[in-house]
C-alpha cells in the first residue's frame, strides 16, 4: 500500500547540511519535511565546525584564507555560494546552539582564527567554531596539560593523547581515574549520561583531584554530559579550580549528538516535521521537475510531494553516492549526473590513505545556486556535493552549514519571486 503526503519541501538526509537547510526553509514559512533512513555525520564526527584548516599547509584566519581558496578552487563549494555566505551561516548555528534545549552550552570562535585543539590521539587539528567545553584546550596556551582516562571508556587512550599534545611543545601528562559506572565498560555516550549527575560528578571529582597538579588544565573525554553538558563542565571547573577541557573520543560522539538534539529541536519549533527511518528510493518526475519522493518505512511506501527538494545525502559515506563493482559511481535516489569523476584511465585512490584521493572530490553537477543541473526543483547541500575534500582541508561541517542555508536561501528566494510574479 503507498499513501500520499503533501509538503512545500521535502529535505532528504539528516546530517548538517539537511537539518541547517530544513530550520531555514521552516523559518521562512515553508511546510517542510525531512526524511532520512538513519541519522548522519553527527554521531560520528567530533562536533567542531571545521570551516577551512588546511590550503594544504595550515590555516590560522580562515576569512583572510578563503578568497584566494576559492579563486585556485573554482569548483569547490565554497566557491559556487562565494566565501561571504559562510559567516551567516556560523552566527545561525551558533544562535541555534544556544537557543536549544541544553541551557547554557555554546559555541565559540568563528572565522577570524582558527582553534587549534587536540583530536582523541592529541593531534593537533585547526577548527573555526567550537564548543565552549573544548575552548580551553587551545595549544597556543602553554599551561601544562592532564590528560584524563577512565578504566570503563576502553576508547580513550590518555597516555597516547598526551604523548602527542608534548610533541606538540606543550608539556603534558596523563592520569587514569578508576570510578565505577555501574557496568565494567561504557562508550562515550553512556558516560555522557552519567556525568548529568551532580553526584557522579561529585564522585569523579573525589578521585580526580588528588591526581592532579597546581597549575594545570584538565583534558577530558568528550563525555561531559549530553542533557546538560553546559552545567556538567562549569561544575568540572567549580570543583577543581581550574580550566576544563572536552577531547573528542572516537564515535559515537556526544559533542555531536549535543548538536542533532539542538538543531532537531529547532526544526520541530520552526513547525518542521522530522521521519528518521525513511529511506528515499526514487521520485516521481513531470518533465524536469521532481514532484514527489517515495520513501520505504516500516514495510510501507509513502509519496511525499512537494514543490522542491534538497538532496542533503552525504557523499559515498552515507550512501548519498555509490561506487558500483564495474568502478562506475551513481547519485542513489535520481540518478542525477556527477561532477568531478576521474576520466578513463586516471587512477581513482592513491595508495597513501591520507594523500591526494580522486574520487574523494566526486558530487551532484550543480549550478551557482546549488540546484542540479537536470532538474528545475531539486537543490544539493552537504558532502554531496562535488569539489571538496573535507578530510584534507578540514571543511566537513563549515560545508554543511554553509551550502545547507544557502540552498534553503534559494528556495525562499525562488518561492518568494513565484508568489510575486
Ligand atoms: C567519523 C567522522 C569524523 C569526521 N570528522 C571531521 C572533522 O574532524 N572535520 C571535518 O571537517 N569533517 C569531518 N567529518 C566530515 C563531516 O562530518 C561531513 O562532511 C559532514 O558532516 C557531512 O554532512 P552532511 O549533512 O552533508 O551529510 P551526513 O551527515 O553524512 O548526512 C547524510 C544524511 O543522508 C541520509 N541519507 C542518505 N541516503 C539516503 C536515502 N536514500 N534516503 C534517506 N536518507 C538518506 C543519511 O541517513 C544521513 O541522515 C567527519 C565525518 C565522519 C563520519
Amino acid at each position: 500500500m503507498t499513501s500520499s503526503l503533501h509538503y512545500d519541501a521535502v529535505v532528504v538526509g539528516v546530517g548538517v547540511a539537511g537539518l541547517t537547510a530544513a530550520i531555514r526553509l521552516a523559518e521562512g514559512g515553508a511546510r517542510v519535511c525531512v526524511l532520512a533512513k538513519g541519522v548522519g555525520s553527527t554521531h560520528l564526527a567530533p562536533g567542531t565546525v571545521d570551516v577551512l584548516g588546511y590550503r594544504p599547509e595550515r590555516v590560522e584566519h580562515p576569512a583572510a584564507a578563503l578568497p584566494e581558496f576559492v579563486g585556485a578552487h573554482p569548483d569547490h563549494p565554497y566557491a559556487l555560494i562565494g566565501p561571504d555566505a559562510i559567516a551567516p551561516a556560523l552566527d545561525r548555528f551558533a544562535a541555534l546552539i544556544e537557543r536549544g534545549p541544553q541551557p547554557g552550552y555554546r559555541y565559540t570562535g568563528g572565522l577570524d582564527r582558527n582553534h587549534l585543539l587536540p583530536t582523541a590521539v592529541g593531534a593537533i587539528r585547526p577548527s573555526a567554531l567550537v564548543p565552549e567545553t573544548m575552548a580551553a584546550g587551545d595549544a597556543r596556551s602553554s599551561v601544562p596539560v592532564c590528560v584524563v582516562g577512565m578504566r570503563v571508556l576502553r576508547d580513550f587512550h590518555a597516555s597516547l593523547c598526551a604523548g602527542n599534545i608534548r610533541r606538540a611543545g606543550i608539556p603534558a601528562r596523563a592520569v587514569e581515574v578508576e570510578i565505577d559506572v555501574g557496568r565494567v565498560e561504557a562508550n562515550s555516550l553512556g558516560l555522557a549520561r552519567r556525568f548529568d549527575d551532580e553526584s557522579f560528578r561529585a564522585a569523579f571529582v573525589g578521585r580526580l583531584a588528588l591526581l592532579l597538579r597546581p597549575g594545570e588544565r584538565v583534558a577530558l573525554p568528550a563525555v561531559l554530559g549530553l542533557r546538560d553538558p553546559h552545567g556538567a563542565w562549569s561544575d568540572l571547573q567549580r570543583r577543581l579550580g581550574r580550566a576544563v577541557f572536552e577531547v573528542p573520543t572516537l564515535p559515537p560522539s556526544a559533542p555531536g549528538m549535543r548538536v542533532y538534539n539542538a538543531l532537531v529541536a529547532a526544526l520541530r519549533a520552526a513547525g518542521g516535521r522530522l521521519v528518521l527511518g525513511a529511506e528515499v528510493l526514487d521520485v516521481e518526475r513531470e518533465g524536469d521537475r521532481v514532484t514527489g519522493v517515495r520513501a520505504h518505512t516500516s514495510g510501507h511506501d509513502t509519496i511525499y510531494h512537494a514543490g522542491w527538494i534538497v538532496l542533503a545525502t552525504g557523499g559515498f559515506a552515507s550512501g548519498g553516492i555509490e561506487l558500483g563493482s564495474d568502478w562506475a559511481a551513481s547519485e542513489t535516489i535520481l540518478g542525477l549526473s556527477l561532477q568531478g569523476m576521474p576520466r578513463p584511465g586516471e587512477a581513482r585512490f592513491t595508495a597513501d590513505y591520507f594523500g591526494h584521493q580522486p574520487m574523494a572530490g566526486v558530487g551532484v553537477a550543480v549550478d551557482s545556486s546549488l540546484r542540479a543541473r537536470e532538474t528545475e526543483n531539486v537543490y544539493v547541500a552537504g558532502a554531496a556535493l562535488p569539489g571538496a575534500v573535507p578530510w584534507r582541508e578540514g571543511s566537513g561541517q563549515g560545508i554543511a552549514l554553509a551550502t545547507g542555508h544557502f540552498a534553503a536561501q534559494a528556495v525562499l528566494e525562488r518561492e518568494g519571486a513565484a508568489a510575486t510574479a
